[in-house]
């Protein structure tokens, strides 16, 4: 339904001041992934404060999931806001900065919360304007990686009764101006796996490097092979990143060691892309340690899958939110980013859009995962107008 500009908006600055406290009660006591029972607890609170009915779970899993029914039996809606922060000391000077020490929310996942909090407060004022159901999901341990928390909400039933129809959830970016919305149809985000590689040679003394394979050339050289893979194996327009992030080996100059370990993270935008990749770096690293007469052993682990935006869905979410915020606010990325985000696992069961939510201003330049970042209040209030403008076009359509 096409409603005038700013509409949502005005009535999201209206519950600024809640906004605001839910937001710096999230950001004062931050915790990390699968530890989010104080934040749990005070999301439960909130939901309660607003008359919004929730579940949550006896198991020690600290997802909530509030429910605004409506009368009419339309598409189901899904928002998602992540809860967990990070193991970093906040440096940011805002009087609402972290109680505990080396643990910040430095994603934004607190503004996320603050929005979804805001966006059930706005929905159930305005529940008449509902065609169907619309969940609020919190979910934990989303930095966590492999398991993280969408997959558990899902084994529990987060998308049935009643069953979801689309899912819509926005992220803070430091790339997209404050008062502006990012989108993109398609992939968004990358998948990001991990591997261990354990190089192992003939440990000896350093000045008889002929009496057996040397492991510490073995892993240069497979650093340097992954490489060479990425720049002369994978097509330049298919991205894949691959990156070396540790290296450990040897205890003194003049002793060759036995083994050297490496552990690095590969990236990739297209599910095919990831098989391929996958299988070309475990052949690879055999041939090239076998090469130097050394052996290697490979763990590789897979972390969240591509996130792929319906395009569709998107659609329908951009077109509501040219008309809320205004066609100039609205910025399509041309490019998907390497980083990794678990709202992938709900996008690969039902349609629906992730978004960039802007928060990029001259006063904050720090990026997300650095000690000084602090998203503008701003960004609150376009969030919970964004959620809001997103499911009443998700909905305007019927069921898709
Ligand atoms: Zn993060
Ligand atoms: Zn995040």
């Amino acid at each position: 339904m096409a409603r005038a500009k700013n509409h949502w908006t005005r009535e999201a600055r209206r519950q600024l001041p809640a906004l605001r406290a839910w937001r710096a009660a999230f950001h004062r006591e931050p915790e990390l992934s699968n530890q989010e029972t104080r934040t749990r607890e005070k999301v439960l609170r909130a939901l309660a404060g607003l008359g919004i009915p929730a579940q949550s779970f006896s198991d020690g899993f600290n997802g909530v999931i509030g429910t605004v029914e409506s009368d009419r039996a339309g598409p189901v809606v899904a928002l998602r806001a992540d809860m967990d922060a990070l193991p970093i000391t906040e440096e940011t000077g805002a009087p609402f900065s972290s109680k505990f020490g080396g643990t910040m929310h430095a994603c934004g996942h607190d503004v996320h919360m603050a929005c979804l909090l805001g966006a059930g407060a706005v929905l159930t004022r305005n529940r008449s304007h509902l065609r169907g159901t619309v969940k609020l999901i919190f979910q934990p341990a989303e930095e966590e990686g492999q398991r993280g928390g969408a997959l558990p909400l899902l084994e529990r039933g987060a998308f049935e009764n009643p069953r979801v129809d689309y899912v819509l959830g926005q992220h803070v970016a430091a790339e997209v101006p404050i008062g502006s919305v990012g989108w993109k149809k398609g992939a968004l985000m990358a998948s990001p796996d991990h591997f261990e590689i354990r190089v192992r040679g003939t440990p000896g003394h350093a000045s008889t490097p002929h009496q057996g394979p040397d492991a510490i050339l073995a892993a240069a050289e497979i650093v340097t092979g992954l490489q060479a893979m990425v720049s002369r194996v994978r097509n330049p327009v298919d991205p894949v990143v691959v990156t070396v992030g540790t290296i450990h080996g040897g205890t003194r100059h003049n002793i060759i060691p036995r083994d050297v370990v490496l552990t690095g993270t590969v990236r990739t935008v297209d599910p095919k892309t990831r098989v391929q990749t996958e299988a070309w770096i475990r052949r690879r690293v055999r041939l090239l340690a076998g090469s130097m007469g050394a052996s290697a052993h490979i763990r590789y682990r897979h972390g969240y899958p591509v996130l792929v935006n319906n395009p569709v869905a998107t659609q329908r979410v951009v077109d509501a939110l040219a008309i809320e915020l205004g066609p100039d606010r609205l910025v399509e990325l041309k490019y998907p980013g390497m980083g990794g985000e678990d709202f992938a696992r709900y996008l690969e069961r039902v349609p629906g859009t992730f978004l960039r939510l802007g928060v990029a201003s001259p006063a904050m330049t720090a990026s997300s995962h650095s000690a000084g970042f602090l998203p503008p209040e701003s960004a609150l209030v376009v969030g919970t107008a964004t959620l809001v403008a997103g499911t009443l076009g998700l909905q305007s359509e019927g069921r898709g």
